[in-house]
């Protein structure tokens, strides 16, 4: 906590004027009260003597500190990857095609576990692929603290082209900063245009490597079954140059990435381990689920004892269903995990009652003012594209010394739940203009506490944000 220079005067027993003037012999000017950073209130301190001692920050009991690798014990390990793209480009088709092609099934009758993820093997490498296709369970995860994915494979289908989710997917993968993959599907279709495909792409920054530009684009047919072998191979690549690793010799750390209450089985849920190595037997604590590992199951329906980093598995043994999203960590204690899942049960309940402090535009100029604000992110829809366009310039042109304005997402149509968990994800406020939300939307922006305005006039949307920047804004009766 920084201290201002009345208070640090305070403490050191001192004269503020006294303490003024040695910070002015520093080459610090400062009022009264003005804070001191801490670097600056130790050099000051020794100068009168008194030796500074930093306390470590005050434990949180419902937060298990992370255990920092040394980058000695991090070993590769495999990517895991997320198919996004617009509805009936082929996301799940190519999700089953390269499932059947690639990962053999060790079970009696040779079928594979839906899990939520699952493991592929090609020539000697693995390949994680989240089942879930789609930007919006992406987002979700990510709106809750949660990143898994190393790269995104963009569907677009050949004959269709870029469609408004395909611009949705693309500007959710940008904002999470994960590089993108290109798959041109349905390359077999008689009306299929490559070419037109790149084109459109290159209109929204994404640019073919053959046109000149980064953008690794590979064609593929996932009902033919044709050019999938070359996807793997490039998604092998991209994944090398990230350099991923992890350390498997520590307690495991992972993400739910699905989970529910089995009848038989009582909760279960599927984990991304990401770093350390899962045991059966391992005391685990999940959001705000406890338990022992008492059973895992691979992607291939196969019992397995170990789980290492970038390997989905079952967990049977948990208290409750955790949710997609949590942190999943093994800890060496079990009254411990159930204390810290109880304190976190308690904490959840008592911040569902308070408000979560996201961006808004009543209260933005106080956020901007006590620094929490640098960047004012904005998902933009509206009814035609050139709203979009006219509105996103006008936004971008209003930052100041204070905030620059980001458009995260400018689109056309209804607000809709991908937009809101996007928002949420981003800490965006949503601009409509001439377009409302759908009540899924509404719900999810009222449970993620995301500010949505509408406006029938683009002057009334710039004004208001301006005036909100400026602490101008008339307060919203
Ligand atoms: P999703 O909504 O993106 O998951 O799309 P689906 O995988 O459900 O595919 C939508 C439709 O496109 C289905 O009828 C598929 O059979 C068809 N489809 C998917 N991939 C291909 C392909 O490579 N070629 C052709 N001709 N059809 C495909």
């Amino acid at each position: 906590e920084p201290l201002t220079v009345k208070e640090l005067a305070g403490k050191l027993g001192r004269e503020v004027s006294e303490v003024i003037k040695k910070l002015m012999m520093l080459g610090v000017m400062a009022s009264i009260n003005q804070e001191v950073d801490l670097d600056t209130a130790t050099i000051l301190a020794e100068e009168f003597g008194v030796k500074v001692e930093v306390l470590p920050p005050e434990e949180d009991p419902t937060e298990i500190p992370e255990i920092e690798d040394d980058p000695g014990s991090l070993l590769p390990r495999p990517p895991v990857v997320t198919i996004m793209g617009h509805v009936d480009h082929g996301k799940t088709s190519l999700l089953d095609a390269i499932r059947q092609t690639h990962v053999t099934a060790t079970e009696a009758g040779g079928i594979t576990q839906h899990i939520g993820a699952y493991q592929v093997n090609y020539q000697g490498k693995k390949i994680v692929f989240l089942d879930t296709p789609g930007h919006e369970a992406f987002t979700a995860m990510r709106a809750r603290g949660a990143q898994v994915t190393d790269i995104a494979i963009l569907v677009v289908a050949a004959d269709d082209g870029v469609m408004p989710q395909t611009i949705e997917a693309i500007n959710h993968a940008k904002a999470a900063k994960v590089p993108i993959i290109v798959a041109i599907n349905k390359i077999d279709r008689p009306g299929a245009n490559p070419d037109r495909v790149k084109q459109q792409l290159a209109e929204h920054g994404l640019i073919a490597e053959d046109w000149g530009g980064d953008t690794i684009m590979v064609p593929v047919s996932a009902l033919k079954k044709t050019g999938l072998a070359d996807l793997l191979e490039m998604i092998l690549l991209v994944a090398e140059m990230q350099e991923l690793k992890a350390n498997p010799n520590r307690p495991a750390y992972g993400t739910i990435i699905e989970a529910q209450l089995d009848k038989g089985r009582g909760p279960v849920a599927t984990v991304l381990v990401q770093k350390g190595t899962l045991r059966v037997g391992d005391i685990i604590i999940a959001g705000t689920a406890y338990g022992k590992v008492r059973a895992m199951v691979n992607d291939r329906g196969d019992k397995v004892k170990k789980a290492e980093p970038a390997t989905p598995v079952e967990v049977l043994g948990l208290s409750d269903v955790p949710q997609a999203g949590d942190i999943l960590v093994a800890v060496d204690d079990e009254k411990k995990a159930r204390s810290i899942a109880e304190k976190r049960l308690a904490k959840k309940r008592s911040e569902e009652l308070q408000q979560a402090q996201k961006v808004s535009l009543d209260d933005l100029f106080k956020q901007i003012q006590e620094g929490n604000i640098k960047d004012l992110n904005i998902v933009i829809k509206a009814d035609v594209q050139g709203s979009v366009e006219a509105l996103r310039q006008a936004l971008v042109n209003l930052k100041n010394k204070e905030v620059r304005v980001n458009i995260v997402h400018g689109g056309v149509g209804a607000i809709n739940e991908s937009d809101v968990m996007l928002a949420s994800a981003s800490n965006a406020l949503i601009i409509g203009f001439n377009v409302r939300p759908d009540a899924n939307a509404r719900k999810a922006a009222e449970a993620e506490k995301v500010d949505i305005r509408t406006y029938r006039v683009i002057y009334d949307a710039i004004n208001d944000v301006e005036a909100a920047m400026t602490g101008m804004l008339a307060p919203e009766y």
